[in-house]
Formats: structure tokens, C-alpha cells, sequence
């Protein structure tokens, strides 16, 4: 139930129908199963197989290479959409299209026509490999190095935390081709590693919540891969990669973000309307309607502001600046309207039987991933000054 319905742009036919697709497909093959794959942390293959025939791993792949070509307008909704009924599921595509996003982007005609088409089909499916155990936030800092001998990189290190890192076979990895470089990343390249010999998973990564995907650590050891898989066909454009992916993948969370305090504040408004206390519904009682108009106005505000920082991708421009506001601000939203709901719920918000208790797991991880808030914090006020000059 939306207590405000979401405010619909540059939607044509298409989209509309695409839309309601994926809600059918969410009520009838994710909401039913979500509780239960998600406590026994299972990948929830059945519904990857249905993402696969409908055609969303190739939710922003262009229509010529084989994908559906949404705008980013468009995909935030999906994304929006899956992320209130389980966040693990829209993970699953998310990665794997900042990947595909990095290759549209960044890479040779050869590599688009190679890659994208596998891509946007699912068959070969995959995510991006930026963190290290030593280096996050400051990916300059990474160690994994690919050294060039002849027609290959001889790849050695270690990436963590990588998303889809099981079950995905491909991952734009990032890495030092000229570790001495200065500045540092004038030295970082992008590749395009595809699971073989010298390239394990080390170990699947437990969490508190976002359940169901595969979070894993990546192990490089002299690992081989041709050089025409270096993304763009030239060193030293890693961090730009990176960069642009992100741009994609802020979105994407801030999407994430408005769909978990959505259905946080679903929850809230049905509960509130059932639950009694001193002969009063809950929402009579002005304390519980004063959180539901916070809540309400926050999931509003969050879903303008992704909307808005879509649109501006769409149109070609550089969107940092939106891009880390929608992020930032959706994220806090989701995490604020996730614990509200759990204190509306009372005790049964602590409940493993009830959604809210998932949704509180699962908000934590937004303000971490895709660039943590303390930076989006830091980059919308650079931009800020550079463009407020005096
Ligand atoms: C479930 C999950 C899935 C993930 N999926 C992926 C994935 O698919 N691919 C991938 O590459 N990575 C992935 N990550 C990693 C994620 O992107 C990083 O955890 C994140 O970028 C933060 O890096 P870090 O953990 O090394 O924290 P650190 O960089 O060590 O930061 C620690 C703290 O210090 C703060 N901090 C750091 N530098 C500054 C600064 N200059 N100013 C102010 N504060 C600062 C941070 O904001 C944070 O609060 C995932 C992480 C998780 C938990």
C-alpha cells in the first residue's frame, strides 16, 4: 500500500507495462518466498531465473547489444520496486549492471559487442571488484596489481566484500597496471576478469543482513587474462571507470533506499491501523501519527531526489552532486524510517516473523556501500564550493 503514490516521470507505455510486470512478478515470486530465503540466506536461484527470461540483466543495456535500454529514470522505479519487497534481489542485478554501465561507458566497440549481449541475457552474469581488505573508501590504495607479459596481465591479489563474487562468473576489476605511478591513479586499470584458473573465491562473507546474495572475498594468483580485456583498450582509466560506474550504482542504492522506507512505512500504516493500546488505535495516539508524518515526508522527499538525480543522468550530465544527495539523503531515510517502524511494531518489530525486523538488517548496509555517506557528505560540498566560486 503506498500512502503517497510515487510521482511518475518521462513514462511512456512501455515503461508502464515493464512496471507492472516486475510488481506481478515481485507478488508472485518474491514476496511469497523473501522471508524464508532470506533467514536461511539462500540464493534465491528460482527468481534469478525468472530476471533472466524477463530480461532484466539488461535493464539499462542498450536495445542495439541486446538489453531493454531503460532510462535510469525508469530502472530506479524497478529498482525501487524490488528493494520493498527484498533488497538481496535488486543487489543481484544492481552489480551487475554498474559493470555492464562501466563497459557501455568506458570500453572498445569490440568489448561492447563481445560482452554485452551475455549480459543482458544473464548467461554470463557478474559485478564490480573495487574494496580490498586494506583499501575502501580510498581505492587508490589498492594493492592488487596486473602486470602485463606479452598478450596477457598476470593478476595477484585480493578483493572482499565483492557482490554476486559466487555465483557470478565476470567482474570489472580494478587494478594497478604501473603501481608507481603519481599521482596514484594515473597507475589503475580496469579489466575484465572472468572466473578461470588463478582467479578463486577465497571465502562466502556472513552478514547481519542482505541475505541470500553472495557477498565473497575474490583471490587473484597469477592469474591470466588476455590484454584485450583491459576495459577501453588503454591503462591508467581505471579510477575513471570506477567513477562512472558509481555514478550508476548511487543511484541504484538511493533507489534501494526509497524502496525499504517505503516499506517500512506500509508496514507502519497497517499496523498502527490494527494494533490497540488504552482503547485507541496506535495512530491515534499523537506521538505514533507524528513519526508516520516524518516517515511519509522523508520517503517522499527521497524519491524526488533519486528521481531527480535519474533524470539528470538521462540527459548526459555529470551527476556527483545529485547523485550523492539522492544517495545520502534516501540511505538515511531508509535506515530512519526502518528503526521507526521497528518502534511502532513494539516487540513483534523484533520479531523474525515480521518484515520490519528484515527491513532494519538490510537499511545498514546503504549508508556503507557505494561510497559511504560521510563521503557523500565530503563530495556534495566540493562541488558545492566549485560552483560557488568568489
Ligand atoms: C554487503 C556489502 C556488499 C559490498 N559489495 C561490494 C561490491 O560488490 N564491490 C566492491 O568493490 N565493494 C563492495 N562492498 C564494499 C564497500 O563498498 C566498502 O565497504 C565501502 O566502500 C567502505 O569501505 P571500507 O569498508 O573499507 O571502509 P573504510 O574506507 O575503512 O572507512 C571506514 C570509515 O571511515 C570513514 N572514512 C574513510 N575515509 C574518510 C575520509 N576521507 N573522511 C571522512 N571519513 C572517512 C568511512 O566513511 C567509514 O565510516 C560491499 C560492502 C558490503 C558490506
Amino acid at each position: 500500500m503506498n500512502v503517497i503514490a510515487p510521482i511518475l516521470t518521462e513514462q511512456d507505455h512501455q515503461d508502464r507495462q515493464l512496471l507492472e510486470s516486475v510488481d506481478r512478478f515481485l507478488d508472485r515470486h518474491v514476496r511469497p518466498v523473501a522471508m524464508q530465503l532470506e533467514h536461511d540466506d539462500t540464493y534465491p536461484q528460482d527468481i534469478v531465473d525468472r530476471m533472466k527470461e524477463m530480461g532484466l540483466f539488461g535493464a539499462v543495456i542498450p536495445v542495439e547489444y541486446g538489453g531493454l535500454g531503460l532510462s535510469a529514470a525508469t530502472y530506479s522505479r524497478m529498482i525501487e520496486r524490488i528493494a520493498a519487497v527484498w533488497m538481496s534481489v535488486s543487489g543481484i542485478i544492481n552489480s551487475h549492471l554498474i559493470m555492464a554501465h562501466i563497459v557501455d561507458r568506458s570500453g572498445t566497440e569490440a568489448q561492447k559487442r563481445e560482452f554485452l549481449p551475455r549480459f543482458a541475457t544473464g548467461e554470463l552474469r557478474g559485478g564490480l571488484a573495487l574494496t580490498e581488505p586494506d583499501a575502501g573508501t580510498d581505492l587508490q590504495a589498492i594493492r592488487t596489481t596486473a602486470r602485463r607479459d606479452g598478450d596477457h596481465y598476470v593478476v595477484n591479489g585480493t578483493k572482499t566484500w565483492i557482490s554476486n563474487g559466487i555465483e557470478g562468473g565476470i567482474f570489472a576489476l580494478l587494478v594497478k597496471t604501473d603501481a608507481a605511478a603519481q599521482p596514484r591513479h594515473t597507475g589503475m586499470s580496469m579489466l575484465l576478469a572472468e572466473k578461470g584458473p588463478g582467479f578463486r573465491v577465497g571465502r562466502k562473507l556472513e552478514k547481519l543482513g542482505y541475505k541470500g546474495i553472495d557477498s565473497a572475498e575474490l583471490v587473484f594468483e597469477d592469474y591470466r587474462v588476455p590484454a584485450d580485456r583491459l576495459i577501453g583498450g588503454v591503462e591508467g582509466r581505471g579510477m575513471a571507470c570506477a567513477i562512472s560506474g558509481l555514478e550508476l550504482g548511487r543511484i541504484n542504492v538511493a533507489a534501494r533506499g526509497v524502496g525499504i522506507a517505503q516499506a517500512a512505512l506500509d508496514e507502519s500504516v497497517r499496523y498502527v491501523q490494527q494494533r490497540s493500546t488504552f482503547g485507541k488505535k496506535l495512530h491515534e495516539h499523537q506521538a505514533i501519527a507524528l513519526k508516520l508524518g516524518d516517515m511519509a515526508t522523508r520517503t517522499e522527499a527521497a524519491r524526488l531526489l533519486t528521481q531527480q538525480a535519474a533524470r539528470s543522468f538521462d540527459r548526459g550530465e555529470r551527476v556527483d552532486y545529485e547523485a550523492g544527495m539522492a544517495k545520502l539523503f534516501a540511505t538515511e531515510a531508509a535506515l530512519e524510517n526502518a528503526i521507526e517502524a521497528m518502534r511502532i511494531h513494539g516487540g513483534y518489530g523484533y520479531s523474525k516473523e515480521f518484515l520490519v525486523e528484515r527491513l532494519y538488517r538490510d537499511a545498514p548496509l546503504l549508508v556503507i556501500g557505494e561510497g559511504t555517506n560521510e563521503i557523500q557528505r565530503l563530495l556534495i560540498a566540493k562541488r558545492l564550493i566549485e560552483r560557488n566560486p568568489i
